[in-house]
């Protein structure tokens, strides 16, 4: 039978975009591309990307107050929202116009539309046409999850945050995974009163505990009230924005509720299931080792597959489905060992097990310093940044690490090359440290605060 394109791919973010490209412009495949929104899904539009800008954006308050400590003769105005936004949204308007060019380059068709699927080869698009391709990809991402009575009441969720005409002066954030707190940070460096309100133990559930008490204290320390074991009892809206009433009992007014409480797969209305395509109990689509899903024409990456939900992520499952099948190049996606940083204040950059997971699996030995860096205890910061490896006790392996510092992003980058390659906790200690950067404490942990 003859098709249309020999791949349509729905949904333009990380994954699809990767995916089309490399299909097209590296293995000549026929492709066609269908976005609903923004070409540069989440990360580009509403994600990673203005989320970061605003981390920068958010940082100079306590960069401006840290000159001064320096001897700079600094002073900071109050922070002008409109003009930063313009600029953002500037910035988000170049950058998708990048995404459209690269896959136009790669000789990729786009159409502006939302796609279903129709069977295993055909794909409707909302303009009425219907398109048939040899392999339908799904690479539609996930949306915020909002409880139905929250959304009721009209509250924000992060993809409202960028479009805000103006900053609110009071924030409720609920919720407690990473971009709850990412937001916390940003919106309270922008001199916002922040409360956040988390129902769990501890913020940043399934990270390493010590790494998360760390951030929650500096957060605490920054002036957010950050409440956990609490969630909404009530949210109504009133004239100054709305009053929401916890379970802990207390009652505010605040300008802005942001929901923060999650994520879901978007696969709902697309035709998945009537096409045979098998969906997971939270709408995922379920997928094998290659993207493959039940159906055999029909393959899905990233956050639609709800597997690890970043944006490296996702770009390498769309490259390696399009070497796979176009390329003719197996290739597999590890999925271990992927790190990852959290944007607080201060930041926490992570890769590999948790001192938790680490001691369920086997003995280990736990390396740990808390400790002044240099910049900004001569500033008279209080703030204290932690270092810490845990280490097989009998291989010797290191098996995680977790740093909460001044772009502990960046470092943790390059520490997964080196515990990647199997690095022992000798390796670490055989490397000359560069001195002096905070660095440093990761290559000179002499004696374990732990061992079990
Ligand atoms: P998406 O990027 O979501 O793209 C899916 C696209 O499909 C969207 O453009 C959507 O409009 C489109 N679409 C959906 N349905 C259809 C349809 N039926 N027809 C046509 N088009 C459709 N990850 C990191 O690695 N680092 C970070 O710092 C980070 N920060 C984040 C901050 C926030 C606030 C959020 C929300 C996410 C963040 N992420 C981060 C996660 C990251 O953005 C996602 O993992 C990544 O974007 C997933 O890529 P994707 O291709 O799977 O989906």
């Amino acid at each position: 039978m003859a098709f249309d394109y020999d791949l349509f791919v729905i949904g333009g973010g990380s994954g699809g975009v990767r995916a089309a490209r490399i299909a097209a412009g590296e293995h000549g495949a026929k492709v066609a591309l269908a976005e609903q929104d923004r070409m540069g899904g989440t990360c580009v539009i509403r994600g990673c990307v203005p989320k970061k800008l605003m981390v920068f954006a958010s940082s100079f308050r306590d960069g401006l107050a840290e000159a001064r400590a320096y001897g700079w003769d600094a002073s900071a105005g109050g922070f002008d929202w409109p003009a930063f936004r313009s600029r953002l949204d500037a910035e988000l308007d170049r950058l998708e116009a990048v995404y459209r060019s690269g896959l136009a380059a790669a000789g990729v068709t786009v159409f502006d539309a939302r796609a279903t699927v129709e069977d295993a080869h055909c794909v409707r698009l909302a303009t009425g046409r219907s398109v048939t391709a040899r392999h339908i990809l799904i690479a539609t991402g996930g949306r915020p999850f909002v409880p139905e009575a929250a959304a009721r009441a009209g509250v924000l969720t992060s993809n409202d945050i960028f479009r805000l005409p103006a900053l609110p002066r009071s924030v409720l954030i609920v919720g407690g995974g990473f971009i709850a707190c990412e937001f916390a940070c940003i919106l309270n460096g922008m001199g916002v009163k922040v409360t956040q309100l988390y129902r769990g133990g501890q913020i940043l559930r399934g990270f390493d505990n010590e790494a998360r008490d760390h951030v929650a204290e500096h957060m605490r320390a920054a002036g957010i009230d950050l409440r956990t074991g609490c969630d909404v009892a009530s949210v109504g809206t009133v004239e100054a924005g709305a009053r929401v009433v916890a379970t802990d009992g207390q009652e505010a007014v605040f300008g802005k509720v942001v929901y923060a409480t999650g994520r879901v797969p978007n696969t709902e209305g697309l035709g998945l299931e009537a096409a045979g395509v098998k969906l997971g109990q939270r709408g995922e689509v379920v997928v094998d080792e290659w993207s493959q899903t039940a159906v055999p024409s029909i393959y899905a990456v990233g956050d639609v597959t709800d597997r690890i939900n970043l944006t490296p992520v996702a770009i390498r499952e769309g490259h390696a489905f399009a070497d796979t099948v176009f390329g003719a190049r197996p290739v597999k996606v590890d999925h271990g060992l992927v790190p990852t940083a959290v944007f607080t204040r201060p930041e926490f950059g992570t890769v590999g097990l948790t001192e938790e997971d680490a001691r369920a699996a086997g003995p280990v030995e736990v390396y740990a310093t808390t400790f002044r860096p240099m910049r900004s205890a001569f500033a008279g910061r209080p703030d204290r940044a932690l270092m810490k490896l845990v280490v097989a006790a009998d291989t010797r392996r290191v098996l995680g690490c977790h740093i909460v510092a001044p772009e502990a992003g960046e470092m943790i980058q390059l520490a997964a090359v080196a515990i990647g390659m199997g690095a022992t906790k000798e390796d670490f200690d055989r490397t000359v440290a560069v001195h002096p950067v905070m660095a440093e404490e990761l290559v000179t942990l002499r004696k374990p605060v732990r061992s079990a």
